[in-house]
């Protein structure tokens, strides 16, 4: 079998693949970043520690025998989807969601403008942001959206820096937010409280930062019974101003119009979601969407261009026209369902496929693999010379731990690519890597 992605979903398949009593397989996982775990690595807060353990779950799996891991080949560009499937009996798709949603409004391609996604894979150090930088001069900034990243992101640039230090956010991040000006971080939501999709412990976890005032524009209270997030929202609403501190602002009922600026961003514009749609506007200086991650195509792989999905009736990949299964070919995770869920949520979710496929295993109706595995092998080393094996991702894994620890941090990450191929070639003396 092939799994293709080495994020929660794709860990999941193979640790059911390969656990099974009703199968014996061999899985090979491929994954296009010399780094392995997905948006545990690069969406996860860095400040979420005990979230990032799961590593350890998948480091496992790795062990298991039958399991072997091809990291910095990208399946679609450097193998083809007909060229994998050839040398398998089932492949997995657990390709995540590396793409937005858009809000369709105007300005919102403006400089400034960024979606959740861009900011959140730089504080996280992934290696498509390396080199980018996000400027933080401004008073305030503006973060669309209601869910859990909008919370995140809006605790990163509101926090005191020095709180990010034990975690694993890359250094570039730590030295921006260090010389960050911002005063203010507006969350906008454009329904209620009661509708907010961001989770009561990412909210509590806001109040309890001691150096940031977090407030509910307009007021807000809920009755003795409400749910405990509506009472925490409205203890919010009823502290005190304490200034001279950082503010996180909850602004509900509100939603973007218009993001204002003519070369850069300068404001938005917001309207009234309740019955009057009075309009009014912030000023701003940097504009976040956090309105959705969004699934990108795999060329070669149907895809649902409306939904940002793969096409699939429980895990099985279906023709978008006739709506038949494609033999042999399967989704997991986040490319399979959506962008929602915990990382726990992919565990069910891949264990639906994997029971598929085996199914179709056990009614001959996978295809004979054309050519044999080991074959691919070869294919890979020649097309990809960079590419390296699951101990090449643990000396990446072992040297950020071990010169994180130096500086009393989690890890200290690897954010260049050629820093990451000389650590796993264990040239650790290669120039490219940061002194
Ligand atoms: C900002 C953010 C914060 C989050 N915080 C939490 C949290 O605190 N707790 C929690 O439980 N959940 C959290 N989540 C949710 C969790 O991260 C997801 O549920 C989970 O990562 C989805 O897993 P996945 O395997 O489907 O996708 P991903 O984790 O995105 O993994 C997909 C992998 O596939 C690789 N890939 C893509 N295309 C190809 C290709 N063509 N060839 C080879 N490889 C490819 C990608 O590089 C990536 O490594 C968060 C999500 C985000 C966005």
């Amino acid at each position: 079998m092939a799994i293709v992605g080495s994020g929660p979903s794709a860990f999941y398949a193979a640790e059911e693949l390969l656990t099974r009593r009703d199968v014996d397989v061999d899985v090979s996982m491929f994954e296009r970043l010399p780094v392995a775990g997905g948006l545990v690595r690069f969406g996860v807060a860095p400040d979420h520690q005990t979230t990032k353990a799961v590593e350890r779950v998948f480091s496992r799996t790795a062990r298991r025998n039958g399991f072997r891991a091809f990291l910095g080949v990208e399946i679609g560009r450097d193998i083809s989807v007909d060229e994998l499937l050839d040398h398998h009996h089932a492949v997995i798709y657990a390709s995540g969601a590396s793409d937005d949603r858009k809000l369709g409004i105007p300005g919102e391609d403006l400089p400034g403008s960024f979606a959740a996604r861009e900011f959140v894979a730089w504080y996280n150090g992934h290696p498509d942001s390396a080199g980018r930088t996000f400027d933080l001069s401004g008073r305030r900034a503006v973060v669309i959206g209601n869910g859990n990243v909008a919370l995140d992101v809006a605790r990163i640039l509101a926090c005191d820096p020095d709180r990010l230090v034990p975690g694993d956010i890359a250094e570039h991040a730590l030295d921006a937010l260090r010389r960050s000006t911002i005063e203010e971080v507006v969350v906008l939501g454009r329904r209620g409280p009661e509708h907010a999709a961001f989770t009561t412990p990412e909210l509590i976890a806001l109040g309890a930062l001691q150096e940031v005032e977090v407030s509910v524009h307009g007021g807000y209270d809920a009755s003795d019974d409400a749910p405990i997030k509506l009472r925490t929202l409205a203890d919010y609403a009823r502290r005190s101003p304490r200034p001279g501190r950082r503010k996180i602002t909850l602004r509900f009922h509100e939603a973007p119009v218009e993001i204002l600026g003519d070369s850069h961003v300068q404001g938005i514009r917001i309207a009234s979601t309740r019955m009057d749609g009075s309009e009014q506007d912030l000023e701003a200086s940097m504009v976040l969407r956090s309105v959705g991650y969004r699934g990108a195509p795999v060329p070669g792989l149907p895809f649902d261009s409306q939904r940002g999905t793969v096409p699939n009736v429980a895990g099985r990949v279906v023709d978008p026209v006739d709506e038949r299964p494609v033999p042999g070919v399967y989704v997991a995770g986040w490319i399979k369902r959506g962008p929602t869920g915990v990382i726990g949520t992919n565990r069910y979710c891949a264990a639906e496929t994997v029971d598929a496929l085996v199914a179709d295993h056990q009614h001959a109706l996978l295809p004979q693999p054309s050519r044999p595995g080991d074959e691919l092998a070869e294919v890979v080393h020649s097309r990809c010379p960079d590419s390296f094996g699951f101990d090449g991702w643990k000396r990446i894994d072992r040297y950020e731990r071990v010169e994180g620890r130096r500086r009393g941090r989690a890890r200290q990450k690897l954010v260049e690519v050629g820093a990451m191929l000389a650590v796993a070639r264990g040239t650790e003396n290669d120039q490219y890597l940061p002194q």
